[in-house]
């Protein structure tokens, strides 16, 4: 039996519900809800510098509003850190990472090389193979993944096709700081695991996150779920969207008197190709909503259609 479609909805913390998040949620949730499955919501509060309260109450306001409750309990990736630290051990133990103990010095001299020759810069892996016991006494090492040297990470990208990265792009990443706390790419990966995900919906400025976070489920051995990741939202002038362009934040829409129906009718045409301009009752959407349907190139973001959406209503 096939298993349940999962997806989830994974906002970092550090502002309110934005115009790009709300739209990601609102594909997780129709996707889900399309396959009779569950949408999950995880508040990705690793940063606790960057992450407030009032922007976890916002997002969490701002979903309400929209109709786009996850299912479950909501998710606090800051309470897993025992957790994300066991799947490092595991890691450890399969001899699938490293203890690295490069000191800032040596990384800041990585850092000049490649910039001196012009490329990205790149953990050499001088301790990849390096006996433990040469360790310098007093120094708290990170732990890295030991990536695979040659060949390449393919990821099979559900709106972006198969999307390859050749691994010495991919360099050994730190799963686990010095200070004992998991890096941001690994605490997704098993949470993903943890919470059942079967299918990542993101914006593809994740995309290179993807191959990264690939390698990482292959080394804990766990399947990897299906991805998805969709483009990003432009402005009517083909620019990232921004501020220069309007109102971001969904409470704005909210203030300014919109109506959630339309404000979500509206996210759904950002990017998903709908074949004509009927006003979608929430059935119909759920109905009809599909991943192949989603294309390549970034959506353009124009307010008068909004507008003339929420005159429907
Ligand atoms: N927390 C990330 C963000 O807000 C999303 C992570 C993910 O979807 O994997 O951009």
């Amino acid at each position: 039996m096939k298993p349940k479609v999962v997806t989830r909805f994974a906002p970092s913390p550090t502002g309110f519900l934005h115009i790009g998040g709300a739209r990601t949620a609102l594909f997780n949730w129709l996707f889900a809800r399309h396959y009779g499955g569950e949408m999950r919501l995880r508040i990705e509060d690793t940063d606790r510098a960057r992450s407030t309260e009032p922007a976890i109450a916002a997002i969490l306001d701002g979903l309400t509003w929209l109709g786009l409750e996850g299912d479950g309990d909501v998710v606090y990736q800051s309470t897993r850190a025992a957790r994300h630290r066991e799947a490092v051990m595991e890691m450890l133990d399969k001899g699938a990472a490293y203890r690295c103990y490069a000191t800032q010095e040596e990384l800041a001299e990585m850092r000049e090389t490649a910039a001196a020759e012009g490329r990205p810069p790149r953990y050499d892996g001088r301790w990849r193979d390096r006996d433990p016991a040469e360790a310098p006494a007093g120094v708290d090492p990170v732990i890295r993944l030991k990536a695979p040297l040659e060949g390449e990470t393919m990821v099979p990208d559900l709106v972006q096709g198969e999307v390859r990265f050749p691994n010495k792009d991919l360099d050994d990443l730190v799963v686990l700081r010095s200070d004992g706390t998991p890096t941001y790419m690994l605490a997704v990966v098993v949470d993903d695991h943890d919470m059942d995900v079967t299918h990542v919906i993101r914006g593809d400025d994740h995309l290179t996150n993807a191959a990264r976070q690939t390698l990482i489920y292959q080394a804990l051995g766990w399947e990897v779920p299906a991805m998805a990741h969709i483009p990003l939202i432009h402005g009517p002038d083909g620019a990232k969207l921004s501020k220069r362009h309007g109102a971001l934040g969904v409470d704005a829409y909210r203030a300014m008197g919109y109506l959630p129906e339309a404000l979500r009718n509206y996210l759904v045409r950002l990017g998903w190709a709908h074949g004509d301009e009927e006003i979608f009752s929430t059935e119909r959407m759920i109905e009809l909503f599909s991943l192949e349907a989603v294309g390549r190139s970034p959506a353009r973001f124009d307010f008068t259609k909004l507008e003339n959406l929420n005159g429907h209503y």
